[in-house]
């Protein structure tokens, strides 16, 4: 006699959620599942993601773990005649610096043995062997990294950037692709499959025999019973396990965006996603220096700022929309159902990012009125790796701590999290995003002095 089949409750509806529901359903065929969320579907941290993806991380798991995520992205791409909207136009990095052997190195920490064939350098004036990026499709664009330091082909090829660029490191395999559309691509086959969703807060969780989780409902209190839950909550993760008892190791931080429309043309609808990648004081007016470092609560933003700011076109060729963002806050909170906006954030982005696309300057003080602020968190683990896998009592499980980069490591975090509920054979990587990873003395020291890769 086969034992029945276990009903597995999934709490949270952001991508995560949605995509562990998904390939549970989809590789293991699961059709118990019931999705929880206190709203509708990708309405929290998921709505907020700048959706962009790419292969490149310091560390071999992580460049495994999101290959094997666009992987799963370009199969639902193929399958669903692009429903999804993926692009390929790269991840560059500028930067003024001429040497970069550290940038270097860390790429070939990332990729290993596979670095010397990934690596193409361009050195002249003329590379026939860098492929162009002005195609919006995400098909065949070559893997690997593309590092440009001639002046005259970066000037010829990235017109738009600060002219004292000397070095671009283009990462091939990334992008950006619509999670919405993911995300309800996925819905759309668990709906076929069978899966239930509820509208409820979970308020407490009861274990022994099963889980008894108490929904706060438009109806009142209601108990939904599961053999298995998967604890997918996005910033609340935390909260959800310790209802059961586990303290994971996460902290969050409050991160922002703006959208306009680029009314004034200054990014080349086929830019790649482009970071400066240099620390920078930002633009400001002698006079607004000096407002600044007079007021003990804004005198960091006249001082040094970190890189890492970024922008790309939004919305297509045809499109008009850019998005800018700064993952600069690196104070974490406690996690809050509102947004933390600050209205200073959008002036801060647009001079910060203006120093690689001076044309960006024509928004100085006007920036359209239609232009979407947004922001979410980032929950996050010190190394920032996510966790995935069993927590706590037998039968939960965890997948969370996606950071800035849970909508391009849905597919994989999903599959993963699939797979170890269903006991199947694991990918090499799991082990790294379980809570086993704390257990591994000499991973976590290498872990900790790595560069983290926040975006
Ligand atoms: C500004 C910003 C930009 C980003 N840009 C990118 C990017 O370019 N590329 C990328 O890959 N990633 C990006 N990310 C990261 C990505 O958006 C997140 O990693 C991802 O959305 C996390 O999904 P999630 O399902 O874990 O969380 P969420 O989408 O927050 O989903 C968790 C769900 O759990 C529900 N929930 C929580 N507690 C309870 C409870 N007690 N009861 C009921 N329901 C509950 C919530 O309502 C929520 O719907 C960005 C994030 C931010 C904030």
């Amino acid at each position: 006699m086969t034992s029945p089949t276990p009903h597995i409750a999934i709490i949270g509806t952001g991508i995560i959620g949605i995509s562990t529901a998904y390939y549970l359903a989809k590789s293991f065929g699961q059709s118990k599942i019931t999705l929880i969320d206190r709203d509708q579907p990708m309405a929290f941290t998921s709505a907020q993601s700048g959706e962009n993806y790419r292969n490149w991380w310091p560390h071999p798991a992580m460049v495994a773990f999101t290959n094997r995520s666009i992987d799963l992205l370009e199969e639902i791409a193929r399958q669903s005649r692009n429903r999804i909207n993926m692009n390929r136009r790269g991840y560059a990095l500028a930067t003024r610096d001429s040497t970069i052997d550290a940038l270097v190195s860390q790429l070939h920490d990332g990729l290993g043995s596979s670095a010397d064939s990934l690596l193409r350098y361009h050195t002249g004036a003329t590379a026939n062997s860098y492929a162009p990026f002005d195609k919006p499709d995400w098909e065949g664009v070559p893997d690997g990294v593309d590092i440009l330091q001639n002046q005259s082909l970066i000037r010829e090829r990235f017109p738009s950037y600060d002219p004292e660029i000397q070095s671009i490191i283009h990462i091939r395999r990334a992008g950006d692709i619509s999670g919405q559309q993911l995300g309800m691509h996925m819905l759309d086959y668990l709906k076929e499959a069978g899966a239930k969703r509820v509208v409820g807060e979970v308020k407490s969780i009861d274990t022994g025999d099963g889980f008894r989780i108490a929904l706060a409902t438009a109806s009142g209190t209601e108990v939904l019973e599961a053999d298995q839950i998967v604890n997918a909550a996005g910033p609340f993760a935390d909260k959800i396990a310790e209802m059961l008892g586990v303290a994971l190791p996460v902290y969050h931080t409050f991160q922002q965006k703006v959208a306009f429309e680029d009314r004034a043309g200054a990014i080349p609808r086929a830019l790649p996603f482009s970071i400066d990648l240099d620390g920078q004081k930002i633009d400001w007016s002698p006079e607004e220096r000096d407002m600044l470092l007079e007021d003990p609560d804004f005198a960091w933003l006249a001082q040094d700022m970190p890189g890492a700011i970024h922008c790309r076109p939004d919305g297509g060729d045809n499109g008009k929309w850019i998005k800018l963002g700064w993952a600069y806050n690196d104070t974490p909170a406690a996690a809050t159902w509102d947004q933390q906006l600050d209205e200073n954030f959008p002036d801060i982005v647009l001079r910060g990012a203006s120093r690689l696309q001076p044309a960006l300057k024509a928004y100085y003080g006007q920036l359209p009125r239609n232009m979407h602020h947004y922001g979410g968190w980032y929950t996050m683990t010190e190394e920032n790796w996510p966790l995935i896998g069993t927590m706590g009592p037998e039968g939960a499980f965890m997948n969370c701590a996606l950071s800035g980069f849970g909508t391009m490591a849905a597919c994989a975090a999903g599959e993963l999290c699939a797979a170890t509920i269903s006991g199947d054979e694991l990918p090499d990587y799991a082990p790294c995003f379980s809570l086993a990873r704390y257990e591994d003395a000499d991973l976590m020291a290498a872990l900790q002095a790595a560069n983290k890769g926040v975006l």
